[in-house]
This record gives structure tokens, sequence and C-alpha cells, in this order.
């Protein structure tokens, strides 16, 4: 292939550029009308109650853990095999992340291991389930071991739109799920995120503190019947709130969602078949009643069966001009979460191998057909060179 196919980008349209030149001329850039009417399209798409836009997902996660009074010496479980902005926001509140194992086949967080970390520690508060790749968690499990032991659930959902568990759009099943709008992600707005939940005492207390603790927004201001210049401070918040130049390029992405989603299940297909006699183990398929939103494709390197490993193997990869990514370096080896929390690379054994052994292979919608092939090819190329 002649030119490098890079590992992410978005699809950005005409619609999105008209929407964006439009509030440019308006002069309303930051949070307006924009903002709410991508808002309440965006809780119509997920069916959820409300939903609160945001400048990125790690802000609503941040949000999301305060509103639901996650505090200081609290914990926090979730897994390993995350970005870190998943653990961070645990962090910001002065409370701990108890970061659990995977399944090895969805590299979802394991229930077993739930069960497991609830017994060994007091004052958890709240569990964070993160739809790896965009594939669902198993949420009934999840929500039942919650239930049992009065803990909040909070989805990371950063991977997961669209995304249906046993028929159900992720977005109202747990008491807060946060998306993330970031470049890679399945939509895009540059940087951003969306919180939605079905709880009116959290969506205002997240309101509220997505704006520096005002209690009512600049929009409200400046169309209620109140005087403009007025607003109460009822908290030390945050300044987390959406632009509507933002907004803009979300309201058309969000129209596409499922278009997108369709077109990455048809690559992982191309691909899944591509490489089913390949030394490596293609990602995990969606129970038959689910969406899969295919944000990341993983392969697992069969290293038994090559002279290289994976880093040799991206290597190569990027010679045969195609970008690849490995997700994720579990939080556990991070050298901040390690050595804060002194953990030893084998405390998680299954995120540790399934990372010695993952590379991502671009899936997006911007791809061609070629592209597609490309990558297939390329593949099948540096398998055959490196077969022992
Ligand atoms: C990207 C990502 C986030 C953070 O999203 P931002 O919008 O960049 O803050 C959080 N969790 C996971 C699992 C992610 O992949």
């Amino acid at each position: 292939m002649k030119n490098f196919l890079p590992f992410a980008l978005p699809l950005i349209g005409e619609d999105e550029i008209t929407e964006v030149v439009d509030t440019l001329r308006s002069g309303w850039l930051t949070t307006g009308k924009k903002t709410v009417q991508f808002e309440s399209d965006f809780a119509e798409f997920v069916g959820a109650s409300h939903a609160l836009a945001v400048n990125s997902a790690t802000s609503g996660l941040h949000l999301a853990l305060e509103a639901v009074g996650v505090g200081a010496g609290d914990k926090v479980i979730t897994t390993t095999y995350t970005f870190t902005a998943t653990a961070e926001v645990i962090r910001y509140l002065g409370a701990d992340p108890i970061l659990i194992d995977i399944e090895p086949d969805t590299f979802n967080m394991s229930p077993e291991k739930l069960r497991q970390a609830i017994a060994e520690n007091d004052n958890i508060k709240a569990i964070m389930p993160v739809h790896f790749a965009g594939q669902s968690c198993d949420m009934d499990e999840i929500l039942a071991i919650a239930k049992e032991h009065d803990l909040k659930v909070i989805e990371d959902a950063a991977h997961a739109l669209p995304t249906t568990y046993k028929g159900t759009t992720i977005g109202s099943i747990s008491d807060i799920t946060v998306y993330s709008f970031y470049v890679t992600k399945t939509i895009a707005t540059g940087e951003g995120g969306m919180i939605t939940t079905e709880n009116k005492e959290y969506r205002d207390r997240m309101k509220t503190m997505r704006l520096h603790g005002i209690n009512r927004d600049v929009f409200d201001r400046y169309t209620s019947d109140k005087p403009s210049w007025f607003y109460e401070v009822v908290e030390p918040g945050y300044k987390y709130n959406m632009t509507d130049v933002a907004a803009s390029i979300g309201i058309h992405q969000l129209k596409q969602a499922n278009a997108f989603q369709q077109r990455r299940e048809w690559i992982a297909n191309q691909f899944n078949e591509a490489f089913a006699d390949l030394p490596m183990m293609t990602p995990s398929v969606a129970r038959p009643d689910d969406t899969h939103a295919w944000h990341l494709y993983v392969l697992q390197l069969d290293l038994d069966k090559l002279t290289v490993n994976r880093d040799k193997f991206i290597e190569l990869m990027a010679k045969e001009n195609i970008g690849t990514s490995v997700h994720f370096i579990p939080l556990h080896l991070q050298p901040y979460w390690r050595d804060r929390y002194n953990y030893q690379p084998e405390d998680y054994p299954v995120a540790l191998d399934v990372f010695n052994r993952a590379m991502s292979l671009p899936i997006y919608p911007k791809m061609t057909d070629d592209d597609v092939q490309n990558v297939i090819n390329a593949v099948k190329k540096v398998s055959k060179e490196v077969l022992k």
C-alpha cells in the first residue's frame, strides 16, 4: 500500500461543516441551543430520560462519581484493562480504585472477580464497568451484584455507541452512563462527552456541577425572565460544559451513528473471515441479541507460533503502511498506578497475557473497501513472514 493508513480517523461530512459555520456566524459559540438539541437528540437515540453534554467523557465520569456521592476514603471497582481516565476520576475525589481482572474473551469485567473484590474490601461505593471495544458487559450480573451490596453502577460507555445489551440500548440500564466523542471514538466532536441517567436528582446535581456549581446555566440565564446578571453559586463546581461548536458536529455525527456501526461491523466481519486460519485469535463477537459498537478490533497474536513478539509485529505492519495500536496497556503496569498501589505485573494474569498479545487494527467508516483489503493483505503478509 502506497500511503500510510492511520489507525483512526473521523468521518466529517458537509452537514457537520455547514452546522459549525452556522454556529460561528450566529455568534453563540458556547453552550446554547445546539447543545440543548444535541442532548435531546442523544437522549432519544439511546432511550434515556436525561442527557447532559460535557467537554469530555473524563469530565462526565468525574461528575457521575461526584453525583452518586463518592468521596475521600471510598473505593470504586473497575478493571485494569481500560484507559487511565476511568480510574483517574476516582482519585480526583480522593477515593481509591479497586482494579479487577477481565474475562479472557471479551476483556470486560469478570463478575466472579467483582464478587471477590467486594468480599475482600470495605467502603466500596460504586462499580464502573467498561464496555470494552463496544461490546456490552454482562449487565444483568453486574446490576444484581450491585443491588445485593447496595452499590452504584456507572458505565464507562466511551466505546459503546451504539451498543445494545439483550435488546436494550446502553444508556438507561444503570445509575449513570458516560460516552466519549473524542476524535477516535465511534462518533466524534473533537473533544466531547455525554452523560445519561434516569435519575432526576443525579441529573440536577451534574448539571449544576458541570458549570461552576451555578444553579442556572448561561443559556437559561439569557433566555428566562429573571434578570440576566443574576446567578447563585451553590457549590465549588467544575467547568465541564460542551460548546455549541462541538454540539454542531455531534448533532450530525449522531444521525450517522447506526450507519457508522454497520460499516464497522462489516469491516469486522471481513477481518474475521480473512484471519480465521492465521496464527491469531479474532475478537469475540456479540451475543445474538446484542449490538457490538466495534469501536476497536483487537487481534490476539498466537506468539507460540510466531518468531517475533507483538511490538515487532506492529513495526512490520507499519512497514506495510498500516497504522495499528494497543488497547490497553493495563493500568497496573503504568508507573503512577503501579507505584501507588504496589501492583505486580502478575497480579492480573488475564490482562497481562492479553496485553502481551493484543494488536488493534484500523476499523472506521472513513476506510474504503481498498483500505480494508490493504489491512487484510498486510496482516497476511506479515504473518507469513514471521511464522515459525
Ligand atoms: C477514550 C476513553 C475515555 C475518555 O474519553 P475522553 O472523552 O477523551 O475524556 C474513558 N474511558 C475509556 C475506556 C476510553 O477509551
